[in-house]
């Protein structure tokens, strides 16, 4: 292999680019985790995960990839043949609701055009129609990774107490968190599913689970086999900030240094703002380039990504290898049905002004090489939107 000089521009949404710092902060010697200093270290990363997540209730950290906690939060709270009301916002959506299906419960899945969010009215009708009360939980994604739509997830809480319904509300923000706004307790959501490869700007490996009393409540009766996903042994030990197996040490090393740049240096305000003006500048390049942002509603529109769908004829996927081939560039493919319909622009985690000129200088000229017919204006759009709106100065709280 050819060497590339400088470094690969990683643009998928997730995993993204690790800062130095925490690769720094990864790269020390392994503790042990039963050991009198681990203590300080387990309770640091659990409390800034509550900052994180904006709850002060459980959270809990496993080593396993995003798709363990979204088990951990099905199985730890569920029985065989319950009844889940899950929304096909996209790809991610419905793999979680295989999930469900091989774990034996029963998914009624409100089928979505992949270009819009959940519908809080129609899970508030689907709730009203069940008098039995058999849906015993609520699931939705909160940023769709395979479109770039987010669901307003206040609304859809407001949409089951309005229906009057006791289900749990269970959301996956493994591609939002620490870079669009969420409020677990404010929003009053009972299960929040986390990874660690995307906003929080580590290696795969790490996810969570943010837990309300209501689910903890709920996992005392649920029925679903569980061992190594189960919260109360996790819960009972992270109190004193041990694990009940060994933990990920070195990535927790990373999440602390990257707790510290989110809450502490730059505050999580500050953060979801960065995310929104990169995400609208990405938009502004889109549509000076005469194509389609994939997201319908503005009020929905991601701050983690943008899919960009191609005119009918042009293989996105071709586009996507003449960038990497070219420019050293790795974009987000089409997911599921949007395969070779859509690219996808990670815009999340480490990344700033003249990461998203390059990313798009890139994907300008990569169209423009595969033939796509665009007009090479969706830099200037971009760059002029930036140097107009200017980065907020603003720093988190001394
Ligand atoms: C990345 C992602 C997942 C899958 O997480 P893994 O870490 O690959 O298991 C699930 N849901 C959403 C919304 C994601 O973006």
């Amino acid at each position: 292999m050819p060497r590339n000089a400088g470094r690969h521009f990683l643009q998928i949404p997730g995993p993204t680019n690790v800062p130095d710092r925490v690769l720094r902060a990864i790269d020390y010697p392994t503790m042990d985790h039963r050991g009198p200093d681990f203590a300080e270290l387990g309770k640091a990363v659990l409390n800034g995960m509550r900052q994180v997540f904006k709850t002060k209730g459980e959270v809990v950290i496993y080593p396993a990839s995003g798709t363990g906690a979204w088990e951990a939060a099905l199985v730890n709270t569920l029985s065989p043949g319950d009844a889940v009301l899950m929304y096909e916002t996209g790809h991610f959506a419905a793999l979680w609701q295989k999930m469900a299906q091989k774990l034996g419960l029963a998914p009624e899945f409100l089928a979505g055009d992949w270009r819009t969010g959940a519908n809080p009215a129609r899970i508030e009708q689907c709730l009203r129609e069940d008098q039995p009360k058999r849906i015993k939980a609520v699931c939705v994604v909160h940023n769709e990774t395979s479109t770039g739509v987010t669901s307003r997830i206040a609304e859809v809480r407001k949409a089951i107490d309005a229906a009057q319904h006791p289900a749990l509300l269970m959301v996956d923000t493994i591609s939002s968190l620490a870079s669009i706004d969420y409020r677990h307790d404010e929003w009053g959501v009972d299960v929040t599913v986390g990874g660690s490869q995307k906003g929080l700007m580590l290696p795969p490996g790490l996810s969570f689970n943010a837990i309300s009393a209501k689910a903890l409540a709920a996992s005392k009766a649920a029925q679903l086999p569980r061992a190594y996903w189960a919260w109360d042994e996790m819960i009972a030990s992270g109190k004193a900030g041990y694990f009940p197996y060994t933990p990920a040490t070195n990535l927790l090393y990373g999440l602390r240094e990257s707790l510290l740049m989110l809450l502490e240096e730059e505050g999580l305000e500050n953060v979801f703002a960065r995310h929104q003006r990169h995400a609208e500048a990405t938009r502004r390049a889109v549509r000076a380039w005469g194509l389609e942002v994939l997201a319908a509603n503005p009020a929905e529109y991601s701050g983690s990504l943008t899919a960009v769908l191609l005119p009918a004829g042009h293989d996105a996927d071709r586009v996507r290898k003449v960038i990497l081939e070219n420019f050293d560039m790795s974009l987000g493919t089409g997911l599921g049905k949007l395969a070779g319909k859509v690219f996808r622009i990670g815009h999340l985690g480490d990344f700033n002004d003249l990461s998203l000129m390059g990313t798009l200088a890139g994907v300008e000229m990569g169209l423009t090489l595969a033939g796509v017919p665009v007009k090479k204006e969706g830099v200037a759009a971009a760059m002029a939107y930036l140097a107009d709106r200017q980065r907020p100065v603003a720093r988190a709280a001394a």
